[in-house]
């Protein structure tokens, strides 16, 4: 399996938040969000091959019970399936962070994180604008979507970049008939200063539509570096 990077650290975001997990990220990513922070994993994607018994040997060795499948987008891996299932004979609490555009067969999964990309997401400004057609017409697969929401426990996170967004999150959590307890707002940003900047609105919005505020916390502990 093609890997950026696996590490032990703090959930950083969710209804997890907090708890010590083992990550395990995939390399490669169908989409090219604007304001990706895993660059290396979808537009200079880096990454090395690992056998899955060398990534379950590392979650054996780091974990405390949790494990996050994240990317990329784990979820085109052509392995990702098998190693859920090797997780699952590990009895690990398995989450999988997905931008919900494809969905293989026989996953194991406990909580399916779901990040739709809004359209603020679509790269019209960067690398000439590219991957802005191929991003717009990937982002949003709502038979997907449903699927994911109706086959797993899952939270829906959208990233926010500004009021302009509540609209198509407004119509998302619809169509996925989303209660408001399992809608999760994060604002977008990369450093404590930029998350801190639009954290005032969001946690407004939020308390009006009743939706849960995602914190980063992993920005908060350790900025935005890799491997922590
Ligand atoms: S879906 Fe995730 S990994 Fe892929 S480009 Fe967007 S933010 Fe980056």
């Amino acid at each position: 399996m093609n890997i950026a990077e696996m590490f032990y650290s703090i959930q950083g975001e969710g209804i997890l938040s907090g708890v010590p997990s083992v990550f395990i990220r995939t390399n490669h990513c169908n989409l090219r969000c604007t304001w990706c922070d895993t660059p290396y994993t979808s537009w200079q994607p880096e990454g090395r091959e690992v056998e899955l018994d060398g990534i379950c040997a590392f979650v054996e060795e780091h974990t405390r019970g949790h494990v996050v499948l994240t990317g990329g987008e784990p979820l085109i891996a052509t392995q990702a399936a098998e190693l859920t299932q090797r997780l699952r004979e590990l009895r690990q609490h398995i989450t999988i962070e997905t931008a919900g555009t494809v969905l293989p067969g026989g996953l194991a999964c406990d909580l399916m994180s779901i990040s739709p990309k809004l359209a603020n997401s679509t790269p019209h400004q960067r690398d000439g604008g590219r991957w802005a057609a191929s991003h717009e017409r990937l982002r949003l697969n709502l038979d997907v979507l449903k699927r994911l929401a109706a086959e797993f426990e899952y939270q829906l996170k959208f990233v926010v970049t500004g009021p302009d967004d509540l609209d198509e999150i407004l119509g998302l959590a619809a169509a996925l008939r989303a209660p408001a307890h399992r809608v999760l707002l994060m604002p977008e940003g990369t450093t404590r200063e930029a998350v801190a900047a639009r954290a005032g609105w969001v946690s407004e919005v939020c308390k009006r539509e009743g939706f849960r505020y995602c914190p980063r916390l992993h920005i908060e502990l350790y900025g935005n570096r890799k491997g922590v």
